[in-house]
């Protein structure tokens, strides 16, 4: 994938608040985004990045396609000047399913916008009502059908741990999800984040935060769905950043939670394998080894604890 350049909208054209965000805090800054320091963050980007490279410009942190269409326009214009002298090579941005229509993509696409990331959070409607997030499941299909059928690329962006939120209920999003056939999808649990109506309501223990032990075997769930259906994850967890490392109060936040995911996935293949083997040498694809063996060798020691006796060793396919 092409390096993306992020340019952050904090929470413009958000029509309300989600209990959860506080994209001050995601993105470290809260200052409006003008199309004179969209220029600014592209040059900067380009400057550092090797001669040649051409990156895509990326809209992230708001609701682009509900921000009044002269401000899109004006920050779109921007991109088109980069990418007419071919320093970029597409554009994407992330919005909202209740702010997609054909009219929409069609100006989107005449701007070069390859990629839309679609914020479906849950599949769930009462998870939804809860988060305030002011749209429905329905409409998270009907967004996604347009923007495929525009030919543009759907990246889902889904989460785990919401209010009202079950292993069930997590595991019931990423199927609808993934019956979507998005070109790939983000996987986000739960951190809970200063200045967000879910801090105060874990404040006032009407909400029950994720630790990220759990979050690893509800996304691992989410993992299975989305292997099964070829689909990409292409993120799991927050990127850590000094901002959220001092903020980020409760929930799931740790810099390895993807590779926390990805170790639990490892190990329910294992186990299944050592169930059905009468030995303890288990053999993976070489590049699958380091998630198999797991974060501190975490799937040798759980799977010498459940399978006592054995000589549990793994071992790459191919050496
Ligand atoms: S989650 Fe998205 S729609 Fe909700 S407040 Fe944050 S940026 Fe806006």
């Amino acid at each position: 994938m092409a390096s993306i350049v992020p340019v952050f909208v904090p929470h413009a054209g958000c029509p309300c608040r989600c209990v959860f965000c506080n994209q001050r805090a995601i993105a470290g800054q809260s200052a409006r985004m003008t199309p004179e320091r969209t220029r600014e963050i592209l040059t900067q980007a380009l400057s550092v990045l090797p001669d040649g490279s051409t990156p895509q410009a990326a809209f992230y942190g708001g609701s682009f396609t509900a921000i009044p269409v002269e401000e899109q326009e004006a920050l779109l214009a921007v991109t088109d000047e980069f990418l007419a002298q071919g320093k970029l090579s597409a554009v994407r941005l992330s919005t909202r399913p209740d702010a997609i229509d054909e009219d929409t993509l069609s100006r989107l696409r005449r701007h070069g916008v390859a990629t839309i990331e679609l914020g479906a959070q849950s599949m769930d409607d009462e998870v939804l009502r809860l988060s305030r997030r002011g749209h429905t499941a329905a409409d998270t299909v009907r967004a996604s059908r347009l923007i495929r059928q525009e030919g543009v690329s759907l990246i889902l962006q889904t989460m785990a741990g919401l209010p009202g939120d079950t292993r069930e209920t997590v595991r019931q999003t990423a199927e609808r999800v993934a019956a979507l056939e998005p070109d790939g999808v983000r996987i986000y649990p739960v951190a809970v984040l200063p200045d967000t109506e879910l801090h105060d309501l874990w404040q006032a223990g009407n909400y029950t935060p994720l630790d990220n032990e759990t979050a690893a075997v509800w996304c691992a769930d989410m993992l299975e769905v989305f292997q099964r259906a070829d689909i990409p994850v292409i993120r799991i967890g927050l990127n850590p950043t000094e901002e959220l490392n001092r903020t980020v109060e409760a929930g799931a936040y740790h810099p390895a939670l993807g590779e926390l995911s990805w170790n639990e996935l490892w190990y329910r293949r294992l186990r299944a394998q050592l169930e059905a083997q009468a030995g303890g040498t288990l053999y993976v694809p070489a590049r699958a080894l380091s998630r198999a063996i797991g974060q501190n060798r975490r799937n040798v020691q759980r799977l010498k604890r459940d399978f006592p006796g054995r000589d549990i060793r793994i071992k790459a396919q191919d050496t």
